[in-house]
């Protein structure tokens, strides 16, 4: 081989191979935040962490993408805590919320909706097989559902279809901060997963809903932490979207229509984000939602477990 090709092939492989560490750093990365003295934030690939702090241990909410990840957020939690973790609390199904859980130990406290468990069970049974399966939820619920740590209370409510149907927020009362999962995305573009029950049309008046808590500092899904006025911002968006749909549906736009006539400015600012070949959230993807919804074009998952 001639001498500049070998080092051709050289520089490509340590290029390829400070590619994938830098990319595993990245997506192992965790960034922690104080929100108040007992309730922190940790950032990184995928979806915000809540971490409560108590004189007993910490309640985890969401456990990110990964189970190295899912590492790293036992370790921090229990730092922060100075104790074991009392329990876990799935908002959702989606991987990058959940797939940290096995990383914890196996029969800790799991807690969800009903729906989050089946969703889990029916499209993603693979990775929770095995030893994963130990980190399902384990304590599920319909509605609302209220359990104390110490001396902290933690409130989880399925205030209604959103961004799937079975979402929950998390309310630590006496922090008055909400983690609100996906059912709010600061400042980029929502993911709605309307296969699995989530909604458009529904969608702002469940934050209504959720704008009843009593809360002063607002965790969401994905993007920084803020306050009941950003949660407040992200309804309006929600709002026009759905005008979007109705309008669609009213005067039977095709989807070329709805992107062209639809009104929509509530976006301004919005950051697209996307998992490469899997989703891409940016306007078209949410106008294109919105139309399928509203002109009837969502096929919806079926979930023999699911109760009514
Ligand atoms: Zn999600």
């Amino acid at each position: 081989m001639k001498k500049w090709i070998r080092r051709a092939v050289a520089i490509a492989v340590l290029a390829i191979a400070i590619a994938a560490i830098f990319g595993y750093r990245r997506a192992t990365e965790l960034d922690v935040a104080e929100v108040t003295d007992d309730v922190h934030v940790i950032y990184g690939l995928g979806g915000n962490v809540g971490v409560l702090t108590t004189d007993r241990g910490a309640v985890v909410v969401d456990t990110m993408t990964f189970r190295s990840q899912g590492a790293g957020i036992l370790e921090a939690a229990q730092r922060l805590a100075g104790g074991p973790i009392q329990a876990i609390v799935n908002t959702h199904y989606h991987f990058d919320h959940t797939h940290g859980n096995p990383a914890f130990p196996s029969g800790t406290t799991v807690v969800s909706t009903e729906k989050t468990l089946a969703y889990l069970k029916q499209l993603d049974a693979d990775y929770w097989e095995g030893d994963a399966a130990g980190t399902l939820p384990n304590q599920t619920f319909l509605n609302e559902r209220e359990f104390k740590v110490a001396d902290k209370t933690v409130r989880l409510i399925h205030p209604g279809r959103g961004h799937t149907d079975g979402d929950l927020v998390v309310l630590f009362v006496e922090d008055r901060v909400l983690h609100t999962g996906d059912l709010y995305f600061n400042g980029r573009y929502p993911n709605i997963d309307l296969e699995a029950g989530g909604s458009v049309q529904e969608w702002a008046a469940t934050i209504d809903r959720v704008l009843q808590l009593d809360f002063d500092r607002v965790i969401p899904g994905h993007g920084p932490v803020t306050d009941r006025e950003g949660l407040r911002q992200f309804q309006t968006f929600m709002r026009q979207l759905a005008g979007i749909g109705e309008q669609s549906l009213r005067n039977a736009w095709t989807l070329e229509q709805a992107e062209r006539e639809g009104v929509l400015d509530a976006d301004a600012g919005y950051q697209t984000q996307s998992i490469p070949f899997v989703l891409k959230l940016d306007r078209a993807f949410v106008v294109r939602r919105a139309w399928e919804e509203a002109t009837g074009k969502v096929q919806r998952i079926e979930l023999p477990e699911a109760k009514p």
